[in-house]
């Protein structure tokens, strides 16, 4: 069955940069697929092939199943695209720059732009240029969703909108899923794909490192701790947790019979927590690490070596990764 998005073979170069070095990825139809990775993993580039707004060195790509190349008008609209840059500084206001869209996109359903604008919180009344960031995001979005487009194309659709507004957005795109539609979302923020994504494939400096569903990959599971607690043996107490399985990177700072410890934890959080309760826990922040940190973590672990497709395994897949990563600096 061909996918609602199929690429094969894709390689892009900005003249001696590689940006694309041979990409695969399926989207199924019906599904969130998140595509995650560090600044200038190549996501952007991924995305603005398959709507044709850039072409491939190599390789192909279909999209419904069609060539974003030969698909014209017709294939755009069957599209919702909410570009990474988007650049709206006209006198028209939202309503009738989303008016101007809809002639583009096909029919809107009375009362869809109503309904996102309500929901995302932005006034349709005012001119555009005088919209912040996040409000003009929020038009980005609209008219991405406003049509119901069989598949959604959306570069770092979140950027610029505040924690609620990204949660309500989320909500959007779950709404989208359950409809039918198929959703493509770029990001470089791990939290907001484990949230929705069914399907994930990590992106690093132009190739896929990690594929499959987010539970799978394991990247959530990494997550840096800091906690200061009382204690009389803060060399005891040192030690107890440099023993935590799971721990790791532990480091330790004593005075005045308190203990400060940061480190980072991969897996279960409950073992740490555990062992902090016999202690006054004056302080305790768990985070999550950067994306980069939590990709590099995922292929230095002990499955490293594990066969991975292509009889490649993960820590060659790991190192090509890193040396293109130094070529591109
Ligand atoms: P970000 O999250 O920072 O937008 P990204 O994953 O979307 O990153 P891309 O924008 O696709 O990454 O960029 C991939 C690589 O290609 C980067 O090294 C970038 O510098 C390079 N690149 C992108 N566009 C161009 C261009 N027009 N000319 C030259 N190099 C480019």
């Amino acid at each position: 069955m061909s996918g609602a998005i199929d690429i094969t073979r894709l390689h892009k170069a900005y003249g001696r940069h590689v940006a694309l070095h041979s990409l695969d990825l399926h989207v199924t139809p019906g599904t969130i697929f998140g595509l995650i990775g560090p600044n200038g993993a190549g996501k952007t580039t991924t995305l603005r092939t398959l709507v044709d707004v850039i072409r491939p060195t190599s390789g192909t790509a279909r999209v419904l199943g069609e060539d974003p190349r030969t698909g014209g008008a017709a294939l755009r609209r069957r599209i919702g695209y909410v570009p990474g840059e988007l650049r709206l500084e006209g006198r028209v206001t939202g309503h009738r720059l989303l008016a101007f869209y809809a002639e583009v996109s096909g029919p809107v359903a009375p009362g869809a732009v109503d309904g996102l604008a309500e929901r995302l919180g932005v006034d349709l009344t005012r001119p555009v240029r005088t919209l912040s960031k996040g409000n003009k995001q929020k038009l980005g979005l609209i008219q991405a969703f406003m049509h119901r487009p069989e598949l959604l194309i959306l570069d770092e659709p979140t950027s610029g909108l505040d924690p609620l507004v990204q949660r309500e957005f989320l909500q959007l795109v779950r709404e989208a899923r359950d409809a039918g539609q198929t959703v493509l979302l770029s990001s470089h923020v791990l939290s907001e794909i484990q949230q929705t994504a069914d399907e994930v494939a990590v992106l690093a400096a132009g190739r896929v490192v990690a594929e499959g569903d987010v539970a799978s990959l394991r990247l959530g599971s990494v997550r840096r701790v800091r906690a200061v607690i009382a204690t009389t043996d803060a060399a005891a107490t040192a030690t107890r947790f440099d023993r935590l399985p799971g721990l790791s990177g532990l480091e330790t700072r004593a005075g005045d019979g308190i203990l400060h410890l940061s480190g980072t934890v991969d897996g279960a959080i409950d073992p740490f927590v555990k062992a902090l309760s016999p202690f006054e826990v004056q302080d305790l922040t768990v985070e999550e690490p950067d994306l980069e940190e939590s990709v590099l973590r995922l292929y230095g672990d002990g499955a490293a070596s594990a066969p991975s497709r292509g009889g490649e395994t993960r820590r060659s897949r790991r190192q090509r990764a890193q040396r293109g990563e130094r070529d591109r600096g």
